[in-house]
């Protein structure tokens, strides 16, 4: 099983909170360190595994209690969370190119199976419906242009030689001028690698990007190198700038500490895992089920994330049941607005809350201040004060004191107080409305 070792090595981690009612500070130390080894075990490295704890840590501590879900469990979702977040979050796609052939440089040093993704991607891309071309542009072993034309045929792609003797940034411009010409919708071009980094080979790499300005420069590393494969991603990438990698041979005995440092080493997305030697073998990384993978525990994490949905469910309903009563106090509106507050920074991230993408950014800060300031406000009221606004409201001398505790203005927290009663009436109105009874007339 891959990362099997990573996977057994966290479960040591789960099984130390059996018994428990809850996260704590104290309780969550153990487990921690089970994990913390784990990570360093598969070869990740050491300042990821430091600030992925820290991550965990302080999310796991905080953490409120779900209903029916045992602190272990809740571990599992905290630790798969992150994993996918460290692993880049989305699947990063390839990029095409608008007009023209879409270019796709390939580097990697010798033996990492670099000309077997050559084949495999073109395989990928044609099984997509898109017309491939293969460059050979690994002038320094004539085996490496047979081995690359003996794949394409295997996978029924043409592949573009000019032998050994031309330098490589001109078999490249050939090979993309051939390609416009039959009209190609995309070129994979191979170049030589190394047994290490070396100037010549940078040098060489550089040219060649400048002759073809690619769509995609991509580095094939092989996973069995753990994270010396992060570190090269990261050395090619200062070296000649890149779009990302190419993860092969998972489905060897790696540790896993590849797949999860590249992207928090070196910044770049790994885009393409190849998980066996055949040409079928290649397909996009998904951090997700990378993580799901490696904690074996696809049940448990579809348990958690009902019984949250299951939870907000209640939290909606209590709302509205606080909202026909009158009752909606500071802490509702707290509640409320830090949510719609989260609502805003997510709609600036992925701009698809309907109705709220035409924030602009200066508003969503502008909004998130009045957040603070706000925070402020109700933090410096008192329990009472929180769920009974209307001793605020008859007042004056508490209004003083939640200013001068915040340090804001008596001006700020009377407009606080107004603001929440005439939410309780808008919330009341639309309430109205929603069961179908007439809006009620507003009375001062
Ligand atoms: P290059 O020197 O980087 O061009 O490497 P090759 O493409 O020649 O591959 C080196 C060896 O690794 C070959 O025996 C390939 O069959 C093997 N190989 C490549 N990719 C994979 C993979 O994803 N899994 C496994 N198990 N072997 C692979």
């Amino acid at each position: 099983e891959m990362f099997g070792q990573l996977t057994s090595g966290l479960e040591a981690a789960w099984s130390k909170l059996k018994g428990e009612e809850v996260l704590t500070k104290e309780n969550i130390v153990e487990p921690m360190r089970d994990i913390r080894r784990a990570l360093l075990e598969a070869d990740v490295s050491l300042p990821v595994v430091r600030r992925f704890v820290q991550a965990v840590t302080d999310q796991a501590v905080g953490v409120g209690l779900i209903r029916g879900v045992r602190p272990d469990q809740q571990l599992v979702k905290i630790v798969h969370d992150e994993l996918v977040k460290l692993m880049g979050g989305e699947v990063c796609e390839l990029v095409f190119s608008k007009s023209g052939p879409t270019v796709i440089l390939l580097a990697g040093l010798q033996g990492v199976g670099k000309t077997t993704v050559c084949a495999k991607l073109a395989n990928y891309l044609k099984k997509q419906g898109k017309s491939c071309m293969l460059v050979a542009g690994d002038v320094y072993r004539p085996a490496a242009i047979d081995q690359l034309s003996i794949l394409g045929k295997q996978v029924d792609v043409p592949v573009y030689t000019a032998g050994t003797d031309v330098k490589p940034s001109e078999i490249a411009k050939q090979g993309l001028a051939d390609a416009k010409k039959k009209k190609m919708d995309v070129v994979i071009v191979d170049t030589a690698g190394r047994l290490q980094i070396d100037k010549t080979m940078m040098d060489e790499l550089k040219e060649v990007k400048q002759a073809l300005n690619p769509t995609e420069v991509l580095l094939v590393v092989d996973a069995m190198t753990g994270q010396e494969a992060a570190a090269l991603v990261t050395t090619f990438n200062l070296e000649i700038g890149i779009t990302g990698a190419i993860l092969t041979k998972l489905d060897g005995d790696s540790r896993g500490g590849a797949a999860l440092s590249v992207k928090e080493v070196s910044g770049k997305p790994i885009k393409l895992v190849g998980r066996g030697e055949r040409m079928e073998d290649l397909e996009p990384f998904y951090p997700d089920r990378m993580a799901g993978r490696i904690l074996g525990m696809g049940d448990v994490l579809s348990f958690v994330e009902k019984a949250q949905e299951v939870m907000q469910q209640e939290d909606a309903e209590e709302l509205q049941k606080k909202i026909m009563s009158a009752k909606f106090d500071f802490n509702d509106f707290l509640k409320q607005t830090r949510a719609v507050a989260k609502m805003g920074s997510v709609s600036r991230v992925i701009g698809m809350i309907p109705g709220m993408g035409k924030a602009t950014p200066a508003q969503i800060r502008e909004a998130e201040k009045n957040l603070k300031v706000m925070e402020a406000m109700i933090e410096a009221m008192t329990p009472e004060e929180r769920e009974k606004p209307e001793l605020l409201a008859e007042s004056p001398v508490r209004r003083k004191r939640v200013a001068q505790d915040s340090g804001k203005t008596e001006q700020q927290v009377s407009q606080l107080v107004a603001q929440l009663f005439q939410m309780r009436v808008r919330m009341k109105n639309l309430m109205g409305v929603m069961q179908g009874g007439s809006i009620p007339t507003l009375s001062n």
